[in-house]
């Protein structure tokens, strides 16, 4: 069944990092699974943005096809959205191109994540990594997305996208809806060291494809309140990551009794863990057993993903016509 097309449009993509962790799930997954059902979504493994930063060719294939099928074990449901790869919609980058010539180029030098990637890797500052933003405005605005569930860390990219659709219109007539941003309420997540954001290369995160047994071992040693120092000092859950996390995995009575018994020094810090890892364990056996699944029927992956690149093909077409009239360009002749 194709989705609807009364609905808003949400576009979101994702890198294909390898593999999805906690991080990614709570702060971004789990939302697009809830989301399916209010919106026209579009849900897209984005390799082209990958290549700005170093990769391996070679290994490219793989962290595609597992990040497609995490989604999909997540539960985005191929019925009721379109998953697909970036560069299986070649519209995308001629978009791009075109809106980077209404792109104020002192604008994508002052976008923070240039500046933050550009000292990250001094050696590779490429201008792919200047031009990231115009690539997500094309991601956007092909499929006339007015939504876009982004986190405070991708504001300035989508207030510049906001910006070259009115410089667009402006010069080439009205052709691009301004996206909105659709910010969830989740609650900010920090790794399991309480420090830095959950991220897989500082270690401070748990796979969805981890074991049980190296899952709790992380769990179990992760950052807690700080002035928590021995058993018997009543600590502050609200300064606790671990209480953040139970907010995603616990029921209320249970979150009541950990505030109750963390201020009271009534519980310990490995009891509290043990409840949360209840709830973490639940989440991570469903995703598993969803991914086994996908994995027991050769080509399933595939075979959404083809058409999902097929039902994304034809409203990007649609778009690139429209935007090749504005120009005065011929484009390809079928
Ligand atoms: Fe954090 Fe729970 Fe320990 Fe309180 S009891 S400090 S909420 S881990």
């Amino acid at each position: 069944m194709a989705p609807s097309t009364a609905r808003e449009t949400i576009f979101s993509g994702i890198q294909p990092s390898g593999e999805l962790h906690l991080g990614n799930y709570l702060g971004a997954v789990r939302n697009w699974v809830a989301l399916q059902d209010s919106y026209r979504c579009f849900f897209c493994v984005v390799d082209y943005h990958a290549i700005t930063q170093p990769f391996e060719p070679a290994e490219m294939p793989r962290r595609v096809r597992d990040m497609a099928t995490d989604l999909l074990a997540c539960g985005i449901d191929p019925a009721r959205s379109t998953l697909f790869v970036q560069s299986a919609v070649p519209e995308h980058t001629e978009l791009a191109w075109a809106l980077s010539a209404v792109t104020p180029h002192g604008e994508l030098g002052r976008m923070t994540q240039f500046k933050e990637k550009s000292e990250k890797n001094p050696d590779n500052i490429n201008a792919g990594i200047l031009t990231y933003p115009v690539l997500q405005a094309a991601d956007i605005l092909i499929y006339g997305a007015t939504r876009v569930p982004v986190g405070e860390d991708q504001r300035q990219h989508l207030e510049l996208a906001r910006e070259i659709v009115r410089k667009w219109n402006a010069r080439f007539g009205q052709t691009f809806a301004e996206p909105e941003a659709l910010f969830s309420s989740t609650p900010k997540i920090l790794g399991l060291d309480g420090q830095a954001k959950m991220s897989k290369s500082l270690g401070n995160t748990i796979s969805l494809r981890e074991n049980d047994e190296s899952a709790w071992g992380k769990l179990r040693t992760a950052a807690t309140d700080p002035a928590r120092v021995r058993r018997t000092d009543p600590g502050d859950p609200d300064k606790c990551n671990i209480f953040t996390l139970h907010r995603f995995f616990s029921s209320a009575e249970r979150q009541a009794e950990v505030r109750t018994g963390c201020t009271t020094a009534g519980i310990g810090c490995i009891d509290c863990k043990k409840w949360l890892f209840e709830g973490v364990k639940a989440d991570l056996h469903r995703i598993r057993a969803r991914r086994e699944e996908l994995l027991a029927t050769p080509q399933a992956v595939d075979t959404i993903l083809a058409e999902g690149a097929r039902r994304a093909r034809a409203v990007a077409a649609e778009t690139m016509v429209r935007v090749r009239q504005r120009l005065g360009v011929a484009g390809p002749k079928d």
